[in-house]
């Protein structure tokens, strides 16, 4: 503290009293944040609109994460999509409407991909020891290759059939199982965009596990910005930075989840075309979409097409992200679309 403010400070305690000082040295918070666990990682919420009644918007955020988890986790036993992959029934299974949302779009993006994501992947996501059908100890090793091949036809997301009204599912294979990992954050977060929208707030920056949605802008009234991180599991390091505009951004990256066996390292993603987990040469992808949901199944999506296809594929489609790719020599290259360009005012 220098000695302007400790004089400014000492002035208002004589004329003001004690309350006034701790105000001084407590100056009114410029924002409201608040943070828990979900998902398997951690969420947040920060606002400057200080004027709303944030406890009670606090707990109704809770209870939504709560409510999507009890739909959507297969952590979760209990959950409306563990039922629904333990269930060995062909016939069409009633679906609440957010998990029907959830699950026709993330068809949509296996159709607009390719298959590169594939919300059927999960038993080969449980094989190689990253899904809860191992506890949560983490990959150990490489799995038999019959086991493999045999589970791989198990997977393929034109073995589930959606229908619309009323909401429900069908698996023409009663052994098919959904795992929704890929999206479900994404999507949390554009649900909680409604509701903090629904209750006033017009200005905030929500996180679940870093798949972010911005609205407004910050108390100094600049855009929200979100820092790239290096993709390096041992450092977190800032590679860029970007204003974020009433946008929603998600990065999928194979630095934190991964193991390493002679000299090779797996990733948690899975390639669904080959059965294996994606190859090393794309470090982290993050995607920028107004839509949260979409922008997590993007990224999930272009990490598993590795980073020529992927850079290609935000050509063709106009997706607007960032890819980091890791040298052969170990360096890390960021890699512009030109719709991100375009979006973060560069060049065409
Ligand atoms: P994270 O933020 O944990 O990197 P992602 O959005 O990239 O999350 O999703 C990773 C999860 O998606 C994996 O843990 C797995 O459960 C599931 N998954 C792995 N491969 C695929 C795939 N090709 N398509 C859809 N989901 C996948
Ligand atoms: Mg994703």
């Amino acid at each position: 503290m220098n000695t302007a403010r400790i004089v400014a400070i000492a002035s208002v305690f004589m004329v003001l009293g004690v309350w006034a000082v701790s105000r001084q040295l407590d100056p009114p918070p410029e924002l409201v944040s608040f943070s828990g666990a979900t998902m398997g990682t951690r969420y947040s919420v920060k606002s400057p609109n200080l004027e709303l009644d944030w406890d009670t918007i606090a707990l109704s955020v809770e209870r939504e994460l709560e409510r999507i988890n009890g739909l959507m986790s297969t952590w979760i036993p209990d959950s409306e999509l563990s039922r629904f992959n333990r269930s060995r029934s062909t016939d069409w299974i009633a679906l609440s409407p957010d998990t029907h949302r959830v699950l026709a779009e993330s068809i949509a993006m296996a159709d607009l991909s390719d298959g590169a994501l594939d919300i059927t992947v999960g038993p080969l996501v449980d094989l190689w020891g990253f899904g809860p059908g191992r506890g949560n100890d983490g990959p150990t090793v490489v799995p038999d290759p019959d086991k493999l091949e045999r589970l791989s036809e198990l997977v393929g997301y034109h073995q589930l059939e959606l229908r619309d009204s009323p909401p429900a599912a069908r698996k023409s294979n009663p052994e098919l199982q959904v795992d929704l990992s890929a999206v479900a954050k994404g999507f949390a977060v554009d649900r909680l965009t409604e509701m903090l929208t629904d209750a006033g707030a017009v200005d905030f920056l929500v996180d679940i596990g870093g798949e972010l949605r911005a609205a407004g802008s910050k108390a100094d009234g600049q855009p929200w910005r979100i820092a790239v991180e290096k993709p390096d599991s041992s450092a977190r390091l800032p590679q860029q930075v970007y204003p974020l505009v009433e946008t929603g951004v998600a990065t999928s990256g194979d630095y934190r989840n991964y193991f390493e066996r002679d000299g090779q390292r797996y990733s948690h993603l899975i390639d669904p075309r080959s059965g294996r987990p994606v190859p090393q040469t794309l470090a982290s992808l993050t995607v920028f979409d107004r839509s949260t949901m979409r922008a997590d199944a993007l990224a999930t999506a272009m990490l598993v097409m590795g980073a020529e296809e992927a850079l290609a594929f935000a050509e063709t489609h106009q997706v607007p992200c960032l890819a980091i790719l890791r040298s052969p020599e170990g360096l890390l290259v960021g890699r512009e679309s030109s719709a991100l360009r375009r979006l973060s005012g560069g060049q065409p």
